[in-house]
């Protein structure tokens, strides 16, 4: 039974409880919301450099705690250390990329006749930023701190079974100096924290990152409101691998299995040309039995548990014991352990090949030619990242230019630099992160003319 006055943290690589913590209700979110709402005008009044300096103090701290933020997100989340000292050095990473920011966060002049036009980027508020478990410290700091790089407060809800690294960001951005209140963390279950915060009327703008379900309720509920939103949802994203692919490189299994597959832009569609469909098969078998699957406080461990109980019943749902499959293995006893899995049997309309999974699943489909790839590649309702993977430079930039998705890579797997844009096409999202726009993100622009004309004497 869920008590919906405590948040209960567990250790999900050994069920174990890690912490309880206070779940905040409606009345925490209204408290933290008129806090937050005196203090952001003084923010945005600072200086741009001394709100940026404050940042970058902010980024000092987080450095100097990044090996306590990381063994955190180990116990609360199960991710490997190697990948959560990565998330704890992004969180670091972005304050600093943001503090540059507060900086550069310029408007226009536009030439007009009869005087001087200017376009100003002015702070939105206060921000309400709703972050999913997968990446717990990463996703709340891609919402937060371009939003305080701007000149806005922000309070943030994290998932009601990862909150720990959130809950110590916000401590540690007091300690560099930030004030007080201008950015909160409020622990809370989504049906009554989140929804107090997307329903609040002086909440400026959401941030929410998490399900295509809930993303589209929170969509709704915004629109009552005429309030603005940021939707990064979920994904069914493909690997294209032609013939003439690094076959090694393009087939290495971390690319759908990184974080036990709970990654919104894996590559769980993993789609072969059909002449090397047999070798990719070998490559695929071989690279998956030598996954290190275990322990993830041990350095040498590639792939952790998945996050809860309902996680594992509903990925174990997509794949019944007896289906066509590529199997890893996983440890038994304690803990939400499911093995490295690549679905061979799959028709491209099934469910395991729609459907987000969010586990170490994905399913092999075979292509003909670089125009049924595409095709194939944009048959989902998602368009958040993909690879194409071939020697042919035209091919790769053809293909490219077919996917509708928001972040493709050629000859890689990766999806995320806090430097470039981050979002998704069609229903896996509305807007960008990160990148040189991303404290656009949180302004209104304001036109001002000023007439040369003087007044009329
Ligand atoms: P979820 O939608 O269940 O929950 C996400 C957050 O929303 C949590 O904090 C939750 O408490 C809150 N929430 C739940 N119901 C709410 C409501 N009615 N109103 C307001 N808030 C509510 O998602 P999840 O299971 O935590 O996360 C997994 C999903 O997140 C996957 O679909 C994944 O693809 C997606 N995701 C997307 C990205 C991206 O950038 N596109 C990144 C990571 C994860």
């Amino acid at each position: 039974m869920t008590d919906p006055h405590q948040l209960l943290v567990r250790n999900p690589a050994t069920e174990e409880t890690v912490a309880l913590v206070p779940a905040a209700g409606p009345q925490d979110v209204d408290a933290a919301v008129a806090r937050a709402a005196r203090v952001q005008p003084a923010w945005a009044a600072l200086a741009p450099a001394d709100r940026a300096r404050l940042l970058r103090r902010f980024a000092d701290t987080v450095d100097a705690h990044l090996e306590e933020l990381a063994r955190l997100e180990v116990r609360e989340a199960g991710h490997t250390v190697g990948n959560a000292r990565w998330e704890a050095g992004n969180a670091r990473d972005l304050l600093l990329y943001a503090a540059g920011g507060a900086e550069r966060l310029l408007g226009k002049q536009i030439p007009v006749p009869g005087g001087w036009n200017v376009t100003f980027q002015e702070p939105l508020g206060v921000i309400g930023v709703i972050a999913p478990w997968n990446f717990p410290m990463p996703i709340a700091a891609w919402g937060s701190f371009p939003a305080l790089a701007a000149g806005n407060a922000v309070v943030l809800k994290p998932a009601e079974t990862t909150p720990l690294t959130a809950l110590r960001l916000a401590e540690l951005g007091l300690e560099a100096g930030l004030p007080e209140h201008l950015f909160q963390v409020l622990p809370g279950y989504g049906d009554t924290a989140g929804r107090a915060l997307v329903d609040h009327p002086d909440i400026a703008k959401i941030v929410f990152t998490g399900s295509t379900r809930t993303g589209r309720e929170v969509m709704e509920r915004c629109a009552r409101l005429v309030k603005p939103v940021t939707l990064e949802l979920g994904g069914k994203s493909p690997s294209i691998v032609f013939a003439d692919a690094d076959l090694k490189a393009a087939l290495d299994p971390l690319s759908f299995l990184d974080n036990a597959g709970q990654d919104c832009c894996a590559r769980t569609r993993i789609l072969v040309q059909d002449t090397v469909l047999d070798e990719a098969r070998d490559v695929l078998s071989d690279a998956l039995a030598a996954v290190v699957v275990g322990d993830p406080a041990d350095e040498k461990t590639q792939m952790g548990p998945l996050i809860s109980a309902p996680q594992l019943e509903r990925v174990r749902s997509y794949v019944p014991a007896d289906a066509p499959a590529l199997r890893g293995s996983a440890p038994d006893g304690p803990g939400y352990w499911f093995p490295p899995t690549v679905l061979t049997g799959e028709r491209p309309d099934s469910a395991a090949a729609r459907e987000e999974i969010f586990g170490p699943v994905a399913v092999l489909l075979p292509f003909t030619d670089e125009q049924d790839a595409i095709r194939l590649a944009n048959d989902t309702p998602y368009g958040l990242s993909g690879s194409v993977w071939t020697r042919d430079v035209g091919r790769a930039l053809r293909v490219s230019q077919g996917v509708r998705a928001g972040n493709l890579s050629v000859n890689s797997h990766s999806s995320v630099r806090y430097w470039t844009p981050f979002g998704g096409f069609k229903q896996s999202g509305l807007g960008r992160e990160l990148g040189p726009d991303a404290l656009t993100a949180f302004t209104e622009t304001k036109n001002v003319f000023i007439s040369t004309e003087g007044p009329a004497q």
